[in-house]
């Protein structure tokens, strides 16, 4: 059973110093950090480092470092303050509605945007699930949900199941997606939950679309455990759509980033976004690459990918809006609004001077 698997996770220094040596200097501020910023780890996802490696990718994503003291940065970069209606529900983009359904993940990624409140406090999930269902029906611009969190698929089938049957009979609603990293995190909850894959096979032959939208962000995450979880999704008749985060010492490397296009085309799963990290507290010092470097990265693995394999976006997540970042010329960035929050801004393409060591629109003059 998944849960059983969760309980055997790495929640504490002590049980982290059992698989890495650690400085007595480290100690004391991992302790210090994980009081703030909780650790999780699944056993599975363990084993993907390679503790003879200090720089191991997998090993940066979810153990903590001694950078997240650096505190520049901000803890809600996107305005979610300013989207939200009522206690977690969002509403930014005039399609979209936004549900925050769970503050739980089956691990905990250091680089998190909403590092704020997963692992943390549930102020901000959703207590009424009906009063998201009854905006939704009344507002007929909105012709999908985004179910995230945290990861909306730590919670049991049965309130999975709910969730859709409220949604089921909104007539303008076309697709429902779900936010999750958890068949990176742990396959086993879709391999061993038969229940969940009929729940969604019945539901997208007939009801509304499901759309998985997970997060995998290097190669090693692709393993046969995950490979078998996506076929048997896809069996089911789910969309799997992927979007990596851009993180220094992870996929700062266009190889690195091409390879892993290229390993989602061949297990089916579309890649989607490569979004820019967000300027997000604890985050901004240890995982931001500069947006001069990250189109160079990007740019030079598109040139190793065909065209399934290019079919992502390069984008920040503004508080403004979803931009895409489009490239370089004589000295100045050139953007494009994918998704506006003001409709007048929708579709806007501009250019800002380029600063080399910029790592967010704001700042560049
Ligand atoms: S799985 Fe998603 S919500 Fe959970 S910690 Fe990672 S980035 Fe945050």
């Amino acid at each position: 059973m998944w849960r059983n698997e969760l309980k055997q996770n790495i929640t504490s220094i002590k049980e982290l110093k059992k698989h890495f040596r650690l400085t007595k200097q480290e100690e004391i501020h991992f302790k210090k950090l994980v009081k703030r910023h909780p650790m999780s780890i699944t056993q599975y996802y363990l084993k993907l480092i390679d503790f003879e490696n200090p720089d191991d990718p997998i090993k940066k994503m979810v153990i903590p470092s001694v950078e997240e003291k650096n505190l520049s940065g901000s803890y809600d970069t996107g305005g979610e303050k300013s989207n939200t209606k009522f206690l977690g529900f969002q509403h930014k983009y005039n399609q979209t509605a936004l549900i925050l359904a769970t503050n739980k993940c089956a691990s905990y990624c250091r680089f998190c945007f909403r590092k704020r409140m997963v692992g943390k406090s549930t102020k901000e999930v959703i207590k009424n699930f009906k009063q998201a269902t009854e905006y939704i029906r009344h507002h007929e611009e909105i012709n999908n949900v985004l179910i995230t969190g945290g990861d909306p698929l730590m919670l049991e089938t049965g309130i999975i199941r709910k969730f859709l049957v409220e949604l089921e009979d909104i007539q303008h609603l076309d697709f429902i997606r779900f936010g999750t990293k958890m068949p990176v995190f742990l396959p086993n909850r879709i391999l061993k939950d038969e229940e969940l894959l009929i729940l969604f096979r019945r539901y997208a032959k007939y009801k509304k679309q499901i759309y998985l939208v997970i997060q995998i962000d290097h190669p090693n995450e692709i393993t046969n455990e995950l490979k078998r979880a996506a076929r048997k999704l896809l069996r089911a008749g789910v969309i799997i759509n992927n979007q990596t985060v851009l993180l220094k010492g992870v996929n700062d490397n266009p190889e690195i980033m091409a390879n892993l296009q290229k390993k989602l085309v061949s297990i089916g799963i579309n890649p989607y976004y490569v979004f820019q990290c967000r300027p997000v507290k604890r985050v901004k010092y240890n995982f931001q690459v500069s947006l001069f470097k990250g189109i160079k990265i990007v740019e030079e693995a598109k040139t190793r990918l065909s065209g399934h394999g290019k079919r992502f976006k390069y984008v920040m997540s503004h508080k403004t809006g979803k931009i895409e970042i489009l490239g370089i010329m004589n000295y100045e960035i050139y953007f494009k609004y994918h998704q506006a929050k003001d409709p007048k801004n929708s579709g806007k393409f501009f250019k800002k001077k380029l600063i080399k060591t910029a790592c967010w629109l704001d700042e560049l003059h």
